[in-house]
Order: C-alpha cells, then structure tokens, then sequence
C-alpha cells in the first residue's frame, strides 16, 4: 500500500511507478483511495469513476480545495522512476505525481488544521477537455468544488501561478475588383488593402497590466495571411487572421470590441472566429491572500490556459502550484528536484495549520 505519511519523495516514486495514462488511471485510483481510507481520518471519501475525492466537514474558518490529476502523457521509456542526484525522473514525476504526493502527504499528516480540505485526485486532464474528470464531477458532483480558494498541484517551480489570458481569434478580410494585371488601373487590389492592417499591427502598443501583483503581458499578432488569385490577377479577396492573447481584466467582448478600435476606419471586414476567456487571479481574497503570503510573494501570472480557469469560472479563486519545472513536463527527460517536494511540503503546512 502507499505510504501517505513516509518521506513525500518516496511517495512520489511510489505513484510514478504505477502508470496512469489518460483512460488508464484505474489503478493508480484504486490504491489512492484505499490508502486515503486507511491512513486519514475524518475525511468523507467517494469515488467518481477514475476519480478519488476526499472532505472534511468541521465547519473550520475556510476550505482550501487541492487538486491533482493522476493521469499522465503517454510513457516515453522512462518508468520505472529513477533518482540521480538530486533529481527524481521519469513520467509524472513533474506532471502532476509530486504535486498529487505533496497533497496525499498533508492530508494524513497535517496536525490541526485550520481549514476545512477538500482532495479532488481527477482523471484524463492530458486529454481533450471533453474528457477531463473535472468537467464530470462539476456536472455530477457540483458541491464538491466548492471552496474559499483551490490550489492545483501542476509543477510551478515553487512559485504560486494565478489567473490566465484570455484569447481570441478574428479574421480581418479585404474585398475589391479582379482585373488582368496588364490594365491594374481597372482592378481594385484587396491585398493593397491589408497594408494598412499590417501598419496598425506594427505599430500597436500591446498593455502590460498589473492584476494582484500579476504582471500580464498582452499581444496582438497577425497569425496567418492568406490572398492572391493567379501571377496575372489582381486579386479581388484577401485576409489576415489576428489573434489578441488578452489580460483577464477585459471580458471576450470587450477584448473584441478593442480590436475593432485598433482596425476602426479601415475598408474591411472583421469576423470573430474562437475565442476562450481568461480568469482573473482573485489573490485580493482573504483565503489566496494567506497563500500568497506563505510562499513569500512568490507569485506571477500563468500563461496559457489551465484548469485554473474552471475554477474561476466556478468563482473560485484558483491557482497553480506544485513542485517541478513546467517546461519539463511532457519530456522524455521529465524530472523533479527533490527538494522541490519537501519545500512544497512545507509552505502548505504552514499555510495550513497557521
Ligand atoms: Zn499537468
């Protein structure tokens, strides 16, 4: 059985050794949840298919959400794990096993708590969103999400990584007239056109803002261009897609209509094509406010899209923070410092029981 209250880096080894693909969790699931059922006590514990989700119910000051996926990338010839120096490798060990391992560790360990815990151990987030394990238990078990601040353990180097951008994606298209291009005078060129989109891009001024002491940098980037009918035409359609990674303070809407200002009395067409918004850190809440002191203020903006930003659309104020390098994640070479698991260790402690 796993050890939830030995040395947290073997623990880590320990998950890393049973293999967890997406879809195949099964196992790895069955010994979480008996390990929980032995080693912890007062937590009500259920099952949700590859899922293991654990409270307790003491009426403490706030309840702090943690939350792991137990699935992993496909193995790349690296299990069983293998310790080097002072790092441990192999599959999940950053993504997300130490952060699980950091997580199963508290909960038989942590003497008085002062807030109430909620454990969520989920299946397949590696794989399309559809299929991810936290999407199912916010349909079929909604109040098991709910907390005054959720913490997902994916690697983050020690830092607490709050909010996401938003993104969204428009087509800006040019329409004229065709013409042999021998007699250009009798055409109307649509790819002449998007000159002047072009000189708005390089000339935009992107934001940088400050959200909770989160530093978001915003981009505006011509993505894709597309025109041109044939050597001898002159070409009567042309495009350019442009995608605005934006701050989380602006909503969908509001990012579009800011790229209509940006491109306001040009002759084309603006069509919005995908979109997906941000979420705002929400570290001026007392509960991520505590948190943020415990990791010393370590604290930056996340890039790119999480499970974070279920969270905050749940109106939890969410963040990321796990041992590892996140540009490890997904390699042949994946690997955690193992003082990274200890140090994790120590800040929830004391955020927990402080
Ligand atoms: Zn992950």
């Amino acid at each position: 059985m796993l050890d939830l209250r030995g040395d947290p880096i073997e623990l880590t080894a320990a998950l890393v050794d049973i293999p967890s693909e997406s879809r195949d969790e099964a196992r790895l699931a069955d010994e979480v949840e008996a390990a929980l059922r032995a080693q912890t006590s007062g937590f009500e514990i259920v099952r949700s298919g590859n899922a293991v989700l654990a409270r307790t119910r003491a009426r403490r000051r706030m309840r702090v959400l943690l939350a792991g996926h137990l699935d992993t990338v496909p193995v790349a010839d690296n299990l069983p794990s293998r310790r080097e120096g002072g790092d441990l490798y192999g599959c999940g060990t950053a993504d997300m096993k130490a952060g699980d391992a950091v997580f199963l560790h508290l909960a038989a360990t942590v003497e008085a708590p002062v807030h109430d815990l909620t454990l969520v151990f989920y299946d397949c987030e590696e794989i399309d969103a559809a299929a991810n394990g936290l999407g199912r238990i916010e349909r079929e078990l909604p109040d098991w999400l709910a907390a005054d601040v959720a913490i997902l353990g994916e690697p983050t180097g020690g830092y607490i990584e709050a909010g996401c951008q938003g993104t969204l994606r428009v087509v800006i298209s040019a329409t004229g007239t065709r013409a042999h291009s021998a007699r250009a005078w009798l055409g109307d060129n649509a790819i002449h056109k998007l000159g002047a989109v072009l000189d708005r891009l390089a000339s935009y001024r992107a934001r940088t803002v400050d959200i909770d002491g989160c530093e978001y940098r915003e981009g505006l980037s011509a993505v894709r261009i597309d025109g041109g009918v044939a050597g001898n035409v002159i070409p009567d359609a042309a495009s350019v897609t442009v995608n605005f990674r934006f701050a989380p303070d602006r909503s969908v809407d509001a990012a579009l209509q800011h790229v209509r200002e940006v491109f306001d009395g040009l002759d084309v067409h603006i069509e919005r094509t995908d979109a997906a918004a941000g979420a705002l850190p929400g570290l001026s809440q007392p509960a991520a406010k505590a948190l943020v002191e415990a990791a010393g203020g370590r604290v930056r903006a996340k890039y790119g899209w999480t499970d974070v930003a279920r969270f905050a659309a749940l109106g939890v104020p969410a963040v990321n923070f796990g041992p590892g390098d996140p540009n490890l994640a997904h390699t042949r070479d994946e690997r955690v410092p193992v003082a990274n698991i200890t140090a994790a260790v120590e800040m929830l402690r004391r955020y927990l029981s402080a």
